[in-house]
């Protein structure tokens, strides 16, 4: 799948906003990114799971994983889209008072190898929380991947990861945000205003 046509799906389905935004940190961006809204129909969510099993495969040797796993719940659609595609386990983490774990009876034997995957990387921190829960279980994580990559590659996990789409998307503090700069109202992603257009 090429770049632009996954940015065509994503504005088209609304998952990529342009505008004037408050994002969850406080901070105000020109985008706002709802990866959801982009795997609303399965056949989508293939498309792009597909994608990235084959991106995996050009940096590892997919016969050998023997697991996706995704942290949730941005990366569960995606995740087990991706194990569709490469017809593996799907297994996620959570958080439970704050620290990401292993729930729901989800065994992870010794040396179990997992790719590791997610809807966006920003910081990559969800992703690193994810692969050090399941390395605490035992498991050997050998890649990770992500439909977009919102760190321009800069963020780093641990292990060689994967994205479809690769972002550079400023963030400013509102005292030095240009578009508050300029008396431009920012909106809160998720409201009743972006929700219904
Ligand atoms: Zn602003």
């Amino acid at each position: 799948m090429h770049s632009n046509n996954i940015l065509d799906h994503f504005r088209f389905s609304g998952a990529l906003l342009e505008g004037h935004f408050i994002l969850s940190s406080g901070l105000h961006s020109a985008n706002y990114l709802q990866c959801a809204l982009a795997l609303q129909l399965p056949t989508d969510a293939n498309r792009f799971g597909q994608a990235i099993a084959e991106k995996l495969a050009s940096i590892i040797d997919t016969d050998s994983i023997n697991t996706i796993a995704s942290p949730a719940i941005g990366g569960l659609v995606i995740g087990y889209a991706v194990a569709a595609a490469l017809d593996k386990r799907f297994i996620w983490t959570e958080r439970q008072n704050g620290e990401m774990t292993v729930r729901r009876g989800f065994a992870v034997r010794p040396s179990e190898r997992i790719a590791v995957v997610e809807d966006v990387i920003t910081t990559g921190s969800s992703t690193r929380e994810c692969i050090a829960a399941l390395e605490s279980s035992g498991a050997k994580v050998v890649a990770a991947a992500s439909i977009v990559d919102r760190s321009n590659g800069a963020a780093d996990v641990g292990v060689p990861r994967v994205s479809l789409v690769t972002l550079d998307v400023p963030s400013f503090a509102p005292e030095s945000c240009p578009m508050c700069a300029r008396g431009e109202e920012a909106i809160k992603p998720g409201s009743r205003t972006v929700a219904s257009r």
